[in-house]
C-alpha cells in the first residue's frame, strides 16, 4: 500500500515545505576567508559542544516528522559535513524514509574520494561539490588552508565512479578574488556532464565582511561565459530552483547561476535549514532560530512535534534578500558555516 501523501503545509506567502537542509556539524577543515575566516575562526574559537549537538537518531526522527509535512528534498551540510564520524550510518538512516525522494550532500569533497562508495551504498544519491578556482594559487588562497585542486578532483571522479553523478559543482564568486576562475571552470566541466553553477557572494553572518562592491552579479558572470562559448537559457528542473540554467549552444552541456543577490528568489523558497546543535530557521539570514533540541529532548512525541513544526512554518514570513537594503546587511545574522548554506 502507498503511504499517504502528506499534506501541504504553506506558510504566509503560500510557499509549501519541501526542502530540509541538515547542518551535521559547525567544523570544518578549510577557513574559506569568506565563510570561516581564520580571524574568526582562529585556534581557540569554540565550536558547539558533542552534547549539543543532535545525535543521528534525533536528526532520523526530525526527517520522519517533517516527510509527514512535505518534505521530500534532503541536503546534509555543515561545516563540512564528511568530517562528522560514520555520517554514512546517518545516510543509511534517513534513505529509506518513505518520501525521501532526494538525499544529497554538499562537500568541499577534500575528504570524498575515501568516502564516495560509502556513502553511495549507503544510499545517498547525489553530491554538490564546492571548488572556487582550478588554479592552486586562487584556490589556495580561498580555502586558506594550503589545500590543493587535486585533492578536490579526486573526489569529483570518485563520486562520480561511485554512481553519485552528474555532480553540480558550486563556486562563489568573489571580485578581485577569484573572478578568472569563471572561464577555467566552466572550461573544465564543459562536456563533462556535471553542471558548474556560480553563486554570487552573500552577505550571510558578519565574519567575512561583505560588501557589495565583491558580487559579481550573475548577469556579468553570464556575459563573461557567454563571449566564450555561446549560452541560451532553458527554464527551471522544478519549482523552487534556485540556479538560473542555460545550455551550451554546442551541446556541451549547461552551467548555471544563483542570483541570490541580484535577482532574489524568495517567493519559491521552500526551505527549511536545521542547524547541528537542533536549532530550526526558516531563513538563511534569520537573525535567531527555533529551538527543535529542547523540544525533541523534553519527551515531547511525534505528533508533538508535527503540531510544533507545521504551526512554525504557517507563520513563516521571510524574504530577506527581496527586502535587502544597507541598514538590513548590518542586522544580527547567523554564520554559514553553522547554518550550512
Ligand atoms: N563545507 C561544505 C562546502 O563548502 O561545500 C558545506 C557547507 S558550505 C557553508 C555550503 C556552501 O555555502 C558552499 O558551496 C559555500 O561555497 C557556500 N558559501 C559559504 N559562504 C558563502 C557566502 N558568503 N556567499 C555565498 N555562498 C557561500
Ligand atoms: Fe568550510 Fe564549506 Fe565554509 Fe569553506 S564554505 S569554510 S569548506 S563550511
Ligand atoms: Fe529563502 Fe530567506 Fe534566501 Fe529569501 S533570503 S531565498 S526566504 S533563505
Amino acid at each position: 500500500m502507498q503511504a499517504p501523501q502528506p499534506l501541504p503545509v504553506l506558510d504566509t506567502l503560500g510557499r509549501p515545505l519541501h526542502d530540509l537542509r541538515i547542518s551535521v556539524t559547525d567544523r570544518c577543515n578549510f577557513r574559506c576567508v569568506y565563510c570561516m575566516p581564520k580571524e574568526v575562526f582562529g585556534r581557540d574559537h569554540a565550536f558547539l559542544p558533542r552534547a549539543e549537538i543532535l545525535d543521528f537518531e534525533e536528526i532520523e526522527r526530525v526527517v520522519r516528522v517533517l516527510t509527514g509535512l512535505g518534505v521530500a528534498k534532503v541536503r546534509l551540510t555543515g561545516g563540512e559535513p564528511l568530517v562528522r564520524r560514520n555520517l554514512e550510518r546517518l545516510v543509511a538512516m534517513l534513505a529509506p524514509i518513505p518520501g525521501v525522494e532526494d538525499l544529497t550532500l554538499t562537500t568541499n569533497a577534500s575528504l570524498l574520494a575515501g568516502k564516495a562508495q560509502e556513502l553511495a551504498d549507503a544510499g545517498m544519491h547525489r553530491v554538490t561539490v564546492s571548488l572556487d578556482a582550478l588554479d592552486d594559487p586562487t584556490f589556495m588562497r580561498m580555502n586558506d588552508v594550503g589545500f590543493p585542486v587535486a585533492r578536490v578532483l579526486d573526489g569529483i571522479a570518485a563520486a562520480e565512479a561511485a554512481g553519485l553523478g552528474p555532480i553540480k559543482i558550486n563556486s562563489v564568486v568573489r571580485r578581485g578574488l577569484n573572478d578568472h576562475a569563471v572561464l577555467d571552470l566552466a572550461g573544465h566541466f564543459r562536456g563533462t556532464g556535471h553542471t558548474v553553477r556560480f553563486i554570487e557572494y552573500m552577505d550571510v553572518g558578519h565574519s567575512n565582511g561583505w560588501r557589495m562592491d565583491d558580487v559579481v552579479p550573475a548577469a556579468e558572470i553570464v556575459a563573461t561565459i557567454d563571449a566564450r562559448w555561446s549560452l541560451e537559457p532553458i527554464g527551471p528542473a522544478y519549482r523552487g530552483e534556485v540556479a538560473n540554467r542555460y545550455r551550451y549552444r554546442d551541446g556541451a552541456g549547461e552551467v548555471g547561476v544563483i542570483a541570490s543577490v541580484t535577482q532574489p528568489f524568495c517567493g519559491d523558497c521552500t526551505r527549511l535549514r536545521l542547524s547541528a546543535d537542533g536549532q530550526l530557521f526558516t531563513c538563511l539570514f534569520a537573525t535567531r532560530g527555533h529551538d527543535l533540541r529542547g523540544l525533541l529532548r523534553s519527551g515531547a512525541t511525534d505528533a508533538d512535534l508535527a503540531d510544533s513544526l507545521s504551526a512554525l512554518w504557517r507563520v513563516r514570513d521571510d524574504r530577506y534578500s527581496e527586502l535587502r537594503t544597507a541598514d538590513t546587511v548590518e542586522l544580527p545574522k547567523v554564520e554559514m558555516s553553522y547554518i550550512g548554506g
